[in-house]
């Protein structure tokens, strides 16, 4: 049996990928930021997931961590023998505008949502060499795309992400390895939650679809990425957001 990290995956988006890869069949490694969010809440997401019929274990490590990725990445190859899929879900905003944004929000984004991927895909992509075979998809955004006021630390580590997804698929694919980029839209989440009631109708008025994203729609479209009918594509960025930029 083949197995996936999805990192940041205790809720939201992460937590739907992380069921639907278990439903697919696939062991799933849980990452939660620390050994305090495995007992709030990735445990008993590991046990759902047993249910499915695949193994599941959480593994904590803040994912902004070079030193702690590479020791998660250590743990789970030993747990599970292969790493077959990593999807790098882990995410943060600091929001705030330019002027006023502070080096520690622009950092703490950068760190969180850019540097993770770079730790993470340099020792999963280590492991997927010797393997000769693996799938890695990262989770950016619109605002990667399209830019937001209010979030350009949010929207920088969102637009690095899909440059370094088409360096790594130029690296890795002679050895049979994809690599791909998902940009959501609006997503039901506890991170657009956060947004007033104005902000929320607004972002409405622009979606051709009228209604938010679900995180099982994305799950899905991960789940496809890791199908053999998506053997052909890498290093591109595929929108799911209701026809919000057309
Ligand atoms: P969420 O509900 O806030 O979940 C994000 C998860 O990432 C949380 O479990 C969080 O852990 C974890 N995380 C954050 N920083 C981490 C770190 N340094 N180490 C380990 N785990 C960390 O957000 P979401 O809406 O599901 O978003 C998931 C991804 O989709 C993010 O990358 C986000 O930028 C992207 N996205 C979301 C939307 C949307 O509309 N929701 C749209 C576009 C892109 P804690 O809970 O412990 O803090």
């Amino acid at each position: 049996m083949s197995t996936a990290i999805v990192t940041g995956a205790v809720q939201g988006i992460g937590a739907a990928i992380a069921r639907r890869l278990a439903k697919d069949g696939i062991n799933v490694a849980i990452n939660c930021r620390s050994e305090q969010r495995i007992e709030n809440g990735g445990r008993q997401l590991a046990e759902e997931l047993r249910s499915y019929g695949v193994e599941a274990e959480c593994f904590a490590a803040d994912v902004s961590d070079f030193e702690q990725c590479k020791a998660m990445v250590e743990a789970v190859k030993k747990r599970f023998s292969t790493i077959d899929y990593l999807v790098n879900n882990a995410g943060i905003t600091r929001d705030g505008l330019l002027v006023r944004m502070t080096e520690e929000a622009y950092d703490e984004v950068i760190n969180a949502n850019q540097k993770s991927v770079y730790n993470m895909m340099k020792h999963v992509g280590a492991v997927m060499l010797r393997q000769k075979s693996g799938r890695i998809v990262n989770i950016s955004s619109v605002i990667g795309l399209y830019g937001n006021a209010g979030q350009f630390n949010y929207a920088a580590s969102k637009a690095a992400i899909i440059g370094m997804t088409k360096s790594a698929a130029k690296e890795l694919g002679s050895r049979g390895i994809t690599v791909n980029a998902i940009a959501p839209g609006f997503i039901e989440t506890p991170m657009t939650e956060e947004l007033s009631e104005e902000v929320r109708n607004a972002i409405l008025e622009n979606i051709s679809l009228k209604r938010y994203g679900k995180v099982s729609e994305v799950a899905g479209l991960v789940s496809f990425l890791f199908s053999e009918d998506a053997g052909y594509i890498t290093g591109q960025t595929i929108e799911i957001s209701g026809g919000l930029s057309m």
